[in-house]
Order: C-alpha cells, then sequence, then structure tokens
C-alpha cells in the first residue's frame, strides 16, 4: 500500500520554468497523468526574464545545418555533436509548436516571423516576442495551458528536498512538506546555478538544486567549469545591479566603448560586439583590468525603444536615459553550461531519472552557449524527455521496504562568502591557487565547480586560465564529468 502522502502519476516534473512547463504540456499531450512542482512563482524563473529569444534555422537562407556549423564554432571545441545536430534540427518544429499553442511572436504585416540577430549567428535566427519580452510571453502562455489542462496537477511553492531511490533507479521525488510524489519519470528542470556567482544576471534561485539532488542520488555531473558571463549587465545602478541589456540590442546596432579620454563623451570601441559572448566578455575584463575603471559604456542611443520596450522601461526606471546617455556595464555570470549528464532524451546517468533545460548538460553548448540556444534547447529536450519518461516501467508498489532516499543535501542558499569566493576565484580568469582554495569551500557545488576548473588545464571558451593561456586541442571533446566520488574524470563525447 501506498503511504498516505504518496502521490503518483506517470511522470514528476520537478521545475516550471520553460523546460518544465513544455515537458508538461507535451507528456500530458501524450495521455499521462504529470505532477509539476514548482518552487517559485512564475516571474522569479530564469525563463521568464529571457529577453533576447529562440534560436531556430526559420530564415529562407538558414539551414539547420549552418545553425550546427554557428553553434560548433562558439563552442570552442568542445561542443557535443550529435545533441547539437539535434538541437539544430528540431528547433524550427518546436516553435511551430509554440505558435500552435498560442504563442505570439513578433512577426511582419504578413505574418512572416521578425528574426533577430545576436553575437555568433552568422544571419538572422532569433525569433522574439514583445520586442525583448520572449521569456515573459511565452511563459505566461505556457503557464495558462498548463494550469488549465486537467492531466496536470500543478503544486506550486513545492521544493523537492530529495530524489526518491530503489534498488538504483529513481521513483520519485519527495517534496520538502513531506509529501511524496510516485513517477514512472522524474524530470528535473530546475534551471541554471549562475546566482551561486555573487555578480549574476540571474534570479535568485538560480542555484544549481537540481544539480545537487541528482549527484546526491548518484547522477553524473559534467562540465561544471563551463559558466557563461554575459558582457552587458548594468553596473554601479542602485536597485539594477546585474540587469541584463539583451545581445539582440548589439545585433541591432549598439556599440561597446572604453572609459572617454579627457575632454571627450564617448571612449573608443574596442571589440566585435558580436562576435561570441566568451570574446565580448574577456575583451571588457581585460580593458576594465587596464584601466581601472568599473564600467564600459553600451551606446544604444541609435536603437528604436520601441523594439526593445522592456529594456528601455528598466534602465529608465532606474534613472538611465538610453536615447541620450551610454549604460554601464560589465560582464556577470549568465549561464551555466555544465549540469546533470542526459543522453539525446534527457535521461541523467540513475535509471528513471531526467534532466532537461538549464540543469542538464547534453554538451550541445560546449564551453560557449551561442546566444538564445538555450531556450530552443528548453523546448527541444522538453519535448524529448517527456516521450521517453512514457516508455519508462511503472515503479514497484510500495511494499514493506521503503524507498531509500539519498542523503538530504544543502538546499539553503549558498552564504555570501561562497558567492564571492566563486566570482573571484572561478570567474572570468582562473588561477590554480585561487580554484584550489575553492576547494575547501562548504558549498558543495562550489568544489565541484572547482574540481572541474582544475582538472582542465587549458583555456577554452567560458573557462580561461592565466596559468594554462592557450587550447590544449588534445582535449577538444572532452568533458570533465564528476560522479559520486567528486573526482572530474575527461570523457571524450560525440
Ligand atoms: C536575464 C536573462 C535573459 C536570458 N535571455 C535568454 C534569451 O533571450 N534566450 C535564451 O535562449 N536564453 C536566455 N536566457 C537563458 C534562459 O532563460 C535559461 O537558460 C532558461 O530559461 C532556463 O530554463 P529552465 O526551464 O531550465 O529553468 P528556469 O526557467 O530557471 O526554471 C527553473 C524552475 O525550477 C524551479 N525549482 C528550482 N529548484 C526547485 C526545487 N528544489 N523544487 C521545485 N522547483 C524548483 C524554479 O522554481 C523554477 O520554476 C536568459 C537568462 C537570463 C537570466
Amino acid at each position: 500500500m501506498a503511504a498516505e502522502s504518496e502521490l503518483s502519476y506517470d511522470i514528476a516534473v520537478v521545475g516550471a520554468g520553460a523546460a518544465g512547463l513544455y515537458a508538461a504540456l507535451t507528456a500530458a499531450g501524450a495521455g499521462a497523468s504529470v505532477a509539476l512542482v514548482s518552487a517559485t512563482p512564475l516571474a522569479q524563473t530564469a525563463s521568464y526574464w529571457a529577453q533576447g529569444g529562440i534560436a531556430a534555422a526559420l530564415a529562407v537562407d538558414d539551414s539547420p545545418e549552418r545553425h550546427l556549423t554557428d553553434t560548433q564554432s562558439a563552442g570552442r571545441g568542445a561542443v557535443r555533436r550529435s545533441a547539437a545536430a539535434v538541437l539544430c534540427e528540431e528547433a524550427p518544429a518546436r516553435v511551430a509548436d509554440l505558435e500552435r499553442l498560442g504563442v505570439n511572436f513578433d512577426a511582419d504585416r504578413r505574418g512572416v516571423l521578425a528574426l533577430g540577430l545576436e553575437g555568433g549567428h552568422s544571419l538572422r535566427r532569433v525569433v522574439h516576442a514583445g520586442g525583448s519580452a520572449t521569456g515573459r510571453r511565452v511563459l505566461r502562455q505556457l503557464s495558462a495551458l498548463a494550469v488549465d489542462e486537467p492531466r496536470i496537477e500543478v503544486l506550486e511553492g513545492a521544493r523537492a528536498a530529495s530524489v526518491r531511490m530503489r534498488d538504483e533507479r529513481c521513483e520519485g521525488a519527495t517534496l520538502e512538506d513531506g509529501r511524496s510524489l510516485r513517477a514512472r519519470a522524474t524530470i528535473l528542470a530546475t534551471g541554471g546555478a549562475a546566482a551561486l556567482w555573487s555578480r549574476t544576471t540571474n534570479p535568485p534561485g538560480s542555484l544549481g538544486v537540481g544539480m545537487a539532488l541528482a549527484h546526491a542520488a548518484g547522477a553524473e555531473l559534467a562540465d561544471l567549469e563551463f559558466l557563461q558571463f554575459h558582457p552587458t549587465a548594468v553596473t554601479g545602478v542602485p536597485g539594477r545591479e546585474g540587469f541584463l541589456v539583451t545581445e539582440a540590442i548589439r545585433g541591432e546596432g549598439a556599440t561597446l566603448h572604453g572609459p572617454p579620454p579627457p575632454g571627450k563623451q564617448v571612449g573608443e570601441r574596442f571589440v566585435d560586439e558580436l562576435a561570441p559572448r566568451d570574446e565580448v566578455a574577456r575583451a571588457i575584463a581585460a580593458l576594465l583590468a587596464d584601466s581601472g575603471s568599473t564600467s564600459v559604456g553600451l551606446d544604444m542611443r541609435a536603437i528604436e525603444p520601441a523594439r526593445f520596450p522592456n529594456v528601455v522601461r528598466a534602465l529608465r526606471d532606474a534613472g538611465l536615459d538610453p536615447a541620450r546617455e551610454l549604460i554601464p556595464v560589465s560582464p556577470a555570470a549568465h549561464y551555466m553550461m555544465g549540469g546533470i549528464v542526459t543522453d539525446l532524451h534527457g535521461r541523467a546517468t540513475v535509471p528513471g531519472l531526467y534532466a532537461i533545460g538549464e540543469t542538464a548538460c547534453t554538451g550541445l553548448h560546449g564551453a560557449n552557449r551561442l546566444a538564445s540556444n538555450s531556450l530552443s534547447e528548453c523546448f527541444v529536450f522538453g519535448a524529448r524527455a517527456a516521450l521517453a519518461g512514457l516508455d519508462e516501467a511503472e515503479p514497484a508498489v510500495a511494499a514493506a521496504c521503503a524507498p531509500s532516499e539519498p542523503p538530504a543535501v544543502p538546499l539553503a542558499r549558498p552564504d555570501r562568502a561562497t558567492q564571492e569566493a566563486l566570482w573571484h576565484h572561478a570567474g572570468i580568469v582562473r588561477t590554480r591557487q585561487g580554484l584550489q582554495s575553492l576547494l575547501d569551500d562548504p558549498h558543495p557545488l562550489a568544489r565541484l565547480v572547482a574540481a572541474c576548473a582544475l582538472q582542465r588545464e587549458e583555456s577554452r571558451g567560458a573557462h580561461q586560465r592565466s596559468d594554462f593561456s592557450d587550447t590544449n586541442p588534445e582535449l577538444n571533446g572532452r568533458h570533465a564529468v564528476v560522479g559520486a566520488d567528486d573526482r572530474p574524470r575527461l570523457a571524450e563525447w560525440h
């Protein structure tokens, strides 16, 4: 007999950002009963904050092959080709499905989708909604559908505390309030980990909780050293610290300028603004270090404000006038390329456990995510995992022996010292000494980030070491994989 507080479903989805919502809707659409667990309100997901849009090869002169080439080139020799190929092939169909579900993307009068340009893309490829309100528009629509879908039970304000295990198979999740979910497949869609760093563009809940839960259950993690820094986050403006100014604005012609020389109002340009993110972030960090300045200026005075209404509004609310002045920006921790190791259907290395969205690591982003590939990933792999999960066997009916729970992991916020330590020692430029000091950090994920970063004795994409400043071609296609022993090994993925 199942325990009284045990709830049974076909699929349990933990996390209600873009990945979790879409997976839940896909599973329900295929006839499954679904629990959708969400710790935070909608507006506190990274998905809701997404501005630029969703990358998909939709232009007449584009193709999945071209999208793949750009993804591989941004990923600096570490992209898992098979995963990136799936993304690029299937993203257009997922955009069409979102339209079917009622998402209105920006389009011209004939209904042809408007495509934005972002760094690292060789042509316009980014679908958006409400100018730069893409995440908000998509999430509102998907949440409304999930709430109305009778096969989905939304457990709001509920937090997963552990993954339920029996005989080395995952069979659900336990919530902090003591309720227990039993499911054929448990899909972690808990978002990224960039809020572990003190300066971040992410909502405060992006703390890698899903990674910690999966690791405690014995699942492998990988690529934790690859944390992307977004080049243009507002700095020095109280109340708007870390606010992201989308790359799509640079795609429309906004430029970056160093500190102005005496007597001038605007400094020199110093970088190709549409180079991949790692390159632009590094150029800004180097310029700040050389000049002693704390910000560079983003000149968006020539940009039509109506094109990016929510960004312009937020800047004006903070007392900045983007039509008249340069916006002070500098890099901030933005996107975790690493996460829970999965195959091409979202399966983690523990049977019955799946991971999708930013908490997952298919290897598709390599060492540096191509802009706007992450929302595409949420939808492409969210759908794949939901459908694969339906093929899982029913978990054995609870008998005399209770499922063995992995030990509780600390889900509390990291303290400020950990966040500062990650920013300083696992920031844009790293040293062996700094990374070694992180090995003693009280937060388990900080220690794992350091272990992966120490293992990678080279510079590649978002991972730059001053003591190993070159890329080692022998490490192309190699990923730092961490299992239960917390010791990363370099594995080759195709
Ligand atoms: C400011 C900003 C702008 C961005 N712009 C873009 C863009 O234009 N294009 C693009 O492709 N990407 C963009 N990104 C990245 C992209 O938004 C994220 O990678 C993506 O939205 C992650 O989606 P997700 O569903 O994996 O996680 P999230 O959207 O972060 O959702 C995570 C969910 O998990 C829940 N959760 C966490 N822990 C628990 C727990 N223990 N129990 C229960 N629930 C839990 C949270 O409450 C939340 O519902 C942007 C990111 C930011 C921060």
